[in-house]
């Protein structure tokens, strides 16, 4: 019997049987605005070979005035269905089956042709959106309609009507985006009138024996969401209307509660879809922060819903669902929901990728074949970047051997997953270790490569990482001064006032590790209590009515830097302002513009401006230095010196703004190249 009885049931549709419980959730790439349909196609295949039994495109505008940006991807003319054939005809070589996505973006379409129930623009767009009249009303839902009809003619499976993040169909829903007082607003009857319309309209374009899934907002997170009983309301008036299946949203996008950052709880929201069963008879599928099938399998066998929407994970890793059916789990390249490659790519207009998996969207230029003529290969530094480089090498028959010194492969990332929050990168280390183990890469830990030991090797693959930067403040050698490695390895005794002198991703973690006692990543209720989310029973949207409850920081913390901007606006586009969130919920002081005088006992003494004006003791039992990087390559400048030719990546290469993602990029684009 398989280990994961529940997600290898099938799932009867009526008219079509998936064969398993496992949706891909529907994640906008960018691929499609490349315009190489043929790379779609094998981003898709790919997935659909991996046995995942129902794939939902990115989101498809129904129009120009819907498209989340101006320029869209949608269906709009023969040769967009032609383009949309040549993926759904390779899905379905592959066995597999594909949904589009028709999302309506509303009053957050970056366009400022944008329509809306109401006039008002949101938090997070530049555009005020134009009131929709009667005809632009019934504009939307014909154009939603038509583009559901183009997407079976282009041989889609179903649609999945987007209604949820506080998208057009959502806006509707709420008193907090219609004000309307026509029969699209007012009374919760009139305000669910559109996205009810828009699902029988659909339906009867597309006809009955095909795949229709309504994206319902569950739980909005906004002021003036929805209450439960509409959400249960408008969910049995969707079936009614014709949807096959119910899939969850959680949370608007102007929300300011995280709902898929790596800090959240695993499966932190499938008690809000657990609420539904049984109050419909479609099935009904859970999402946000489900990453392994460990946690899927409980999520369906608690009774939380019927199926399990799965995204990130399968840029990750697009065999997950084969290589859980082979019971192979722990082979699975884990989704760590750093949004570092995806989300925070796609909202910079970029491809999006992967961190753990930069093959994700480059399916057709990052290709691993076996090496023409196979190599001995030594890597030196078993941190994202060897390891990947070693992994890859290995994979294409080379005869790989790496070293590092320390006792355990990682390098930066054992120091990552101390940090509250980052749990997940303990599942990256540990697959890595997996992968290695099943690789036939000889290991050798505890051990410092010198340049002897590299003789013989055809390659050798410099991967050494970083120093620490020297920022030279006069008492920086005091007692009462500590780096971040000593602090997060817990090697050293922090005091209770904290200064932290740089304020780049690490100072951020060492803050947040000073102030947390126990991670509420790891509990989900006190988690939900600090956030201030309540059952939307209770309150409308989810929002507890106090707000925020965190608990009491562990340290008195102040974070600085010299820069004269906004602390952690160089952060991660999605996720910066969960860390500054939680930062001022455990009342962090964060300054910027000092110049650094000198460190004392007492302190850390700072100044402000060019004329090092108003001088200010920050009192400070530790100081923390946290102050960047730089490439350790005493290994690769020994061996240039000695005329050998080495490839130095990852922190040994550039240092300055390295993260784990270009690391294993560079890592696994040399060695498919050696
Ligand atoms: P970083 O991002 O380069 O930040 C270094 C900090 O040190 C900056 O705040 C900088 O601010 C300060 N600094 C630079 N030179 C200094 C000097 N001479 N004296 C005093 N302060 C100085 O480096 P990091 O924080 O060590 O992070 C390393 C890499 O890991 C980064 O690329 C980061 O992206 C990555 N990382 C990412 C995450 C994540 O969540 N995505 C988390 C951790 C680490 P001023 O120059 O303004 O003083
Ligand atoms: Fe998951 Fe990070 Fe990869 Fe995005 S980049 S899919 S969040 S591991």
């Amino acid at each position: 019997m398989s280990d994961y009885p529940h997600l290898f049931a099938p799932l009867d549709l009526g008219f079509v049987t998936l064969p398993n419980r496992v949706l891909m959730g529907s994640m906008h790439t960018n691929l499609e605005e490349t315009g190489d349909w043929n790379r779609v196609a094998e981003f898709y295949a790919a997935r659909a070979r991996g046995g995942v039994a129902l794939i939902v495109t990115g989101g498809m505008s129904p129009n120009a005035e819907g498209g989340v940006f101006q320029g869209a991807a949608g269906l709009f003319n023969q040769r967009d269905i032609a383009n949309h054939r040549l993926v759904t005809d390779r899905v379905h070589a592959e066995g597999g089956r594909i949904a589009m996505q028709i999302l309506h973006a509303g009053r957050y379409a970056y366009n400022k042709d944008c329509v809306a129930p109401s006039p008002g623009k949101s938090p997070i767009s530049p555009f005020p959106p134009t009131e929709l009249d009667e005809a632009g009303i019934e504009k939307q839902i014909s154009d939603i309609a038509t583009a559901a009809a183009r997407a079976r003619e282009a041989g889609y499976d179903g649609v999945e009507v987007m209604g949820s993040e506080g998208y057009l169909l959502n806006e509707f829903l709420v008193t907090h985006t219609n004000k309307r007082t026509d029969r699209w607003g007012g009374t919760y009857a009139n305000r669910m009138r559109m996205p009810v319309e828009v699902v029988r309209r659909v339906r009867a374009a597309v006809g009955a024996d095909f795949i229709v899934i309504y994206r319902l907002s569950m739980i909005d997170l906004i002021p003036d969401g929805s209450t439960w009983d509409e959400v249960v309301q408008l969910a049995k008036a969707i079936e009614a209307a014709g949807a096959t299946i119910l899939n969850t949203g959680i949370g608007w996008h102007e929300a300011r509660i995280p709902t898929i950052a790596t800090s959240v709880p695993r499966r932190a929201f499938a008690w809000v879809t657990r609420k539904l069963m049984g109050q419909v008879s479609i099935p009904v599928i859970t999402s946000n922060r489900i990453n392994t099938p460990d946690v899927a399998e409980q999520v369906l066998a608690e009774g939380c819903a019927n199926m399990v929407s799965m995204a990130r994970p399968f840029l990750a890793d697009p065999d997950f669902v084969a290589k859980a059916r082979a019971g192979q789990a722990d082979r699975i390249a884990p989704c760590i929901a750093c949004n570092q490659a995806c989300l925070d790519h796609t909202f910079a207009g970029k491809l999006t990728s992967c961190l753990v998996n930069p093959r994700a969207c480059h399916e057709t230029e990052l290709v691993i074949e076996p090496a023409a003529r196979p190599k001995a290969v030594a890597v030196v530094g078993a941190g994202p970047a060897g390891l990947s480089a070693a992994l890859t090498a290995a994979e294409r028959g080379h005869k790989v051997t790496l070293f590092d010194r320390a006792a355990e492969i990682g390098g930066q990332l054992t120091m990552a997953r101390e940090v509250p929050g980052k749990e997940e990168f303990h599942g990256l280390v540990a697959w890595f270790g997996t992968m290695l183990a099943a690789s036939g890469v000889s290991v050798r830990l505890s051990a410092e490569a010198t340049a002897k030991d590299l003789a013989g090797f055809d390659e050798v693959i410099i991967a050494t990482g970083v120093t620490l930067r020297d920022p030279q403040i006069p008492g920086q050698d005091l007692p009462n001064v500590l780096n971040y490695i000593d602090v997060l390895r817990g090697k050293a005794r922090v005091g209770r006032r904290v200064a932290i002198i740089g304020a780049g991703g690490i100072g951020f973690d060492v803050a947040e590790f000073l102030v947390t006692g126990d991670s509420p990543t790891t509990d989900l209720a006190q988690w939900l209590v600090e956030w201030g989310v309540t059952d939307p029973a209770l309150a409308p949207g989810g929002l507890a009515p106090l707000g925020a409850s965190p608990e009491a920081p562990l340290r008195e913390v102040t974070l600085v830097q010299r820069k004269a901007e906004k602390l952690g606006r160089r952060l991660g586009k999605t996720t910066g302002w969960i860390h500054r969130a939680t930062l001022d919920m455990k009342g962090v002081r964060m300054i910027g513009g000092v110049n650094y005088e000198r460190i004392s006992a007492e302190g850390l003494h700072v100044s402000y401006g060019d004329a090092r004006e108003r001088p200010e003791l920050i009192a400070a039992d530790t100081i923390v230095l946290c102050a960047g990087q730089l490439p350790e390559r005493s290994l690769a400048d020994a061996m240039l010196a000695q005329g050998r030719a080495v490839h130095v990546i990852g922190g040994a290469d550039v240092a300055a703004e390295l993260d784990a993602k270009r690391a294993i990029d560079q890592g696994t684009r040399l060695a498919a190249g050696l």
